[in-house]
């Protein structure tokens, strides 16, 4: 794999004001596939200068040709999506399919949309005797996790141009390649050099030293809720703007009259898929007491078929902790019905696809999020047993409601508490605002309502 020994600043590669590395593995096969630098507070306030010092020309640019460097760089990563596929698969893990259509895929259709939005999007609007500006909130600290690791930074990069802001991202540790890949991109864009800024480095390194510095208006933050809360903190007591993406815990309920194999077998896909490293998965399914012995016997077939085929999860760390709850939830009194602890191979981190009956609404493994392939299967006795097991945790990210018909389903999801729901299997929306509600999040991201986190208003009054 391709790595830079540099950080990308100011619209090149320099090198790093430290010598430290962060070594990147390759979760398959334990193999080191890369170096690059492990920046230092003293390299992201290079990059903060930087970033401040192209923010005026950038936000001054006309949106069409703002447009135009996004339209570009989607088109750059369409010509180098096969490239871009095998780097996630390499350094996280993915089977090559799943990188190609999703962990390369869905960055298209999300910088594809804000081209669009960039030269549609109505930047100054009439309110009776004042002209209302949307101004670009200023430089942005972009700081992303490993899971969707191009997704997560096109998220926040895409509306942070298309709105005017100039940006500094910080990627994860375990997934850099991909990034340096992305900022070959931007470069390949066109886009002015200062505007889009790439710091590898340590969450407690680089990563804290990006939320705290005193030059970067909004933080934009997508992790675990520990650190999120750190970052809001930090953030808040500098007053300054913060966007968090966290965890989730989603339910995916499961009505009396829903078609019970289809939604078991969608459901169990959306758990595995990506080796369960999906903030949005539901995780836990809810099934009436008539039908719950049924399901669990589907849910239990379609994830014994899955064997060893999704993929490792990231990294040692990550598969100690995901084992660590697989064992928690057997101490717990959960009935193991696929998988266990036990990893499906001997080298790489690899975790079998999972499946627990008989959880409980306090178990740990119902309360806390995983983050690999296992699924919790609770029982209710009614509707509003169903909708208490739904919303009794601190999380709303997402969900997944399956009725016999989509009026029953839809207002069952209105009662979530949960920022986005899928209604019988809906398809992922890439303009759709996803955020979450309670402890899941602070904020918006993709379409419109994502390109908003981005912008301020400058009322002048006549
Ligand atoms: P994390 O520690 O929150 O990491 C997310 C990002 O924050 C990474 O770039 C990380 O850098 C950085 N970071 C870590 N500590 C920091 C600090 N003190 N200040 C500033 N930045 C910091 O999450 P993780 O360790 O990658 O994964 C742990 C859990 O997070 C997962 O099990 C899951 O629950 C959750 N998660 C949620 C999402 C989501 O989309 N909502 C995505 C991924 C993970 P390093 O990479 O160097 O640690
Ligand atoms: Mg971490």
């Amino acid at each position: 794999m391709k790595s830079h020994d540099g950080l990308y600043i100011d619209g090149a590669w320099r090198p790093a004001a430290g010598r430290d590395v962060i070594e990147v593995v390759n979760p398959v096969d334990e193999q080191v596939i890369g170096r690059v630098p492990a920046g230092t507070a003293e390299d992201v306030d290079t990059a903060v200068r930087a970033a401040r010092a192209a923010l005026p020309a950038w936000a001054a640019t006309p949106p069409a040709e703002r447009a135009a460097r996004l339209t570009a760089l989607r088109d750059v990563l369409v010509a180098r999506k096969d490239e871009i596929a095998e780097t996630v698969t390499a350094e996280l893990g993915a089977p090559l399919p799943f990188s190609q259509t999703v962990h390369a895929g869905v960055p298209i259709a999300v910088a594809g949309s804000y081209a669009e939005l960039a030269a549609t999007h109505v930047f100054e609007e009439r309110v009776g005797n004042s002209t209302v500006h949307h101004e670009p909130v200023g430089v942005v600290g972009a700081i992303t996790p490993w899971n969707y690791p191009l997704h997560q930074i096109v998220a926040k990069v895409a509306p942070a141009l298309a709105a005017g802001c100039t940006i500094v991202v910080k990627p994860a540790e375990d997934t850099p390649l991909t990034a340096q890949l992305f900022a070959e991109a931007v470069h390949e864009a066109g886009v002015p050099a200062g505007v889009f800024n790439l710091v590898t480095g340590l969450g407690p390194v680089a990563g804290q030293a990006l939320a705290e510095h005193p030059d970067v208006d909004l933080v934009s933050f997508t992790g675990s809720t520990a650190v999120g809360r750190k970052i809001g903190t930090v953030a808040g007591a500098a007053v300054k703007k913060v966007a968090l993406e966290l965890g989730g815990k989603s339910a995916n309920v499961i009505l009396p009259s829903a078609d019970l194999a289809k939604a078991v077998n969608v459901g169990v896909a959306n758990v595995m898929s990506n080796s369960g490293q999906t903030c949005s998965a539901w995780t836990r399914m809810l099934v009436h007491t008539d039908r719950y012995e049924e399901a669990v016997e589907l849910a239990a077939a379609a994830a014994a078929k899955y064997g060893d085929r999704i993929g490792p999860v990231v990294s040692a760390r990550q598969q100690a902790r995901v084992r660590g709850y697989i064992e928690q939830g057997l101490a717990e009194g959960a009935r193991l019905v696929v998988g266990g602890a036990e990893p499906a191979r001997e080298t790489g981190y690899f975790v079998s696809p999972t499946v627990f009956a008989d959880v409980t609404p306090e178990m740990t493994i119902a309360q806390e999020e995983i983050f690999g392939p296992v699924l919790t299967i609770l029982r209710y006795a009614d509707e509003e047993d169903a909708l208490r097991i739904a919303n009794g945790t601190v999380y709303g990210l997402a969900g997944a409601v399956w009725a016999g018909d989509e009026t029953e389903a839809v207002a069952f999801a209105r009662r979530m508490d949960t920022g986005q729901v899928d209604i019988n299997g809906g398809r992922f929306n890439p303009s759709a605002p996803f955020g979450g509600y309670k402890q899941s999040g602070v904020g918006r991201e993709l379409g419109a309502h994502g390109l908003a986190e981005y912008l301020q208003t400058k009322s002048l009054q006549f």
